[in-house]
């Protein structure tokens, strides 16, 4: 099953046109797509969005950029939307030392609190790291009964195997279709039941769509991708990666 476990349709770049971006979508053969709410309005946004359509599932959570949000208040309504059936993980959380758009401690406090709400709720956490392998990976160590996707994986190769390690997951983005993408090791060393498939739309377009809006039909170029560099077809690759996105999210007909 081909799942896109991670694109923000919420974000304003599909407003005009969500209907035709859907439609690409199921004709390229995506079953399923988890829609980030980085923030709590697009939470609710992405909410409203997946109660008109049973193949979109949502998270909700807040962005290391604005961890400077983060709140008693924030808490109580991030809690309230998790625990609604269609939100099936906590995110995206992080740290984001490249953009240091938020005090670097209030990202730790964010990123922590989220990852308890994680486990306390048992739902996975979306976790962005960049330029802070270091700082995620003894996060992560320190709040073992998360279940953690390190998503759209272009970090070192310490804090995948500190990932790895603790049983998480690693997603791969269109990123590993770009010229310059230098981490193979990383989808090779990922074992095949850890791995998910995700365009990071409206971003990280993969070749041949590069510099255009990102959108979740284009997971397949991210599929194709990483079953070449593993050595194996393609459909296979969609079958583990989809039963993954399934279990970690714990997909349901009806959720
Ligand atoms: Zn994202």
């Amino acid at each position: 099953m081909l799942i896109d476990t991670h694109c923000h349709l919420a974000d304003p770049a599909y407003v005009a046109d969500l209907p035709q971006v859907l439609e690409r979508t199921w004709h390229a053969g995506v079953a399923r797509v988890v829609v980030i709410g980085e923030s709590l309005d697009r939470a609710d946004a992405a909410l409203a969005m997946a109660a008109a359509e049973p193949r979109l599932v949502v998270t909700a959570g807040i962005h290391p950029h604005d961890a400077v949000q983060w709140s008693g208040d924030a808490e109580a309504s991030l809690r309230q939307l998790l625990r609604h059936p269609r939100v099936v993980a906590v995110g995206e959380t992080g740290l984001d030392f490249h953009y240091d758009h938020s005090p670097r401690p209030l990202q730790h406090q964010a990123f922590e609190a989220q990852l308890d709400l994680a486990a306390e709720l048992g739902k996975p956490a979306v976790i962005h790291a960049r330029e802070a392998d270091e700082d995620v990976a003894a996060i992560l160590n320190a709040h073992p009964r998360a279940t953690a996707i390190l998503h759209s994986f272009s970090s070192g190769m310490g804090l995948l195997r500190a990932g790895l390690v603790l049983r998480h997951y690693v997603s791969f983005s269109g990123m590993v279709t770009f010229k310059n993408w230098h981490l193979d090791d990383a989808i090779r060393e990922t074992p095949l039941d850890r791995l998910l498939l995700e365009t990071d739309g409206p971003y990280l377009a993969p070749v041949p769509h590069r510099g255009q809006r990102n959108e979740p039909g284009f997971v397949r170029q991210v599929a194709e991708r990483v079953a070449a560099v593993r050595g194996i077809p393609v459909e296979e690759l969609i079958a583990a990666t989809g039963e993954n996105a399934q279990r970690v999210f714990q997909l349901t007909p009806d959720s």
